[in-house]
């Protein structure tokens, strides 16, 4: 089985050679590496790999973790929120990439600014057209980043997806293509206070193809710890 150290290795190169395809260059290309399930001695690893970003899905997973997180690293939340659960997030996170709400956005931002931080959020937009997934409609996704754009606690960075599952990329790419044409729009419209700045799409399956599209940031989980066991 191959290492840490040579996953990550390969992982940017492929970033790389797809950044290329897409006339751009792989160092503009930010790697979260999803260190969900995966324990702290492992995610020290890969930091010391090179690793500056880590995202964890799970709230309660994250707060036990992280203590044993001694490596610096910049911390990022990839999975959904409750507004229970947005204290919590925001004490433990750098960065929200998973914001599909106007109650979710207050949330955070009601507790970010109570300990004095303005919190950088994503927000999440669901491109795969299933009722299963988070993240909010195409639709209703301006409408929601012009109203929560008025919020001092946070700040808007950029969109977030999760493309369609299938055994093959291709099939996600319309996703892709998708959430980067809205990008463009949301950019277009130039909503005061936001800075479209971040396209996070495509994971071990599909980042190669979300590169192709305009991605700046994928997150890889497997593809650089190996295969989960929950
Ligand atoms: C788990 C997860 C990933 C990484 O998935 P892999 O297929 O292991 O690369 C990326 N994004 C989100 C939101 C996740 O929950």
């Amino acid at each position: 089985m191959a290492t840490i150290e040579e996953n990550v290795r390969n992982i940017w190169s492929r970033i790389e050679e797809a950044a290329q395809r897409s006339g751009r260059e792989g160092e503009k290309i930010e790697l979260v590496a999803v260190s969900k399930t995966v324990e702290p001695g492992r995610i020290n690893e890969a930091i010391r790999c090179g690793i500056e970003i880590i995202g964890e899905n799970r709230i309660q997973e994250a707060e036990g973790k992280f203590q044993e997180i001694t490596e610096p690293v910049t911390k990022h939340l990839v999975g959904h929120l409750q507004t229970n659960k947005a204290k919590k997030a925001v004490e433990l996170f750098d960065f929200i990439q998973s914001v599909d709400s106007e109650r979710i956005a207050c949330e955070i931002s009601r507790r970010a600014l109570d300990k004095g931080k303005v919190m950088d959020v994503l927000v999440e937009v669901n491109t795969s057209c299933e009722e299963t997934k988070f993240g909010i409609e195409p639709e209703q996704a301006l409408p929601l980043i012009e109203t929560i754009s008025k919020l001092e606690g946070i700040k808007i960075k950029g969109l977030m997806t999760i493309g369609l599952f299938s055994d093959d990329p291709e099939d996600t790419r319309p996703c892709f293509k998708r959430l980067k044409t809205f990008f463009e729009e949301v950019k277009s419209a130039n909503v005061p206070g936001v800075e479209m700045k971040c396209l996070s799409m495509g994971m071990t399956s599909d980042f190669e193809v979300a590169i192709e599209e305009g991605s700046n940031m994928v997150r890889v989980g497997t593809g650089i710890f190996g295969l989960r066991s929950y």
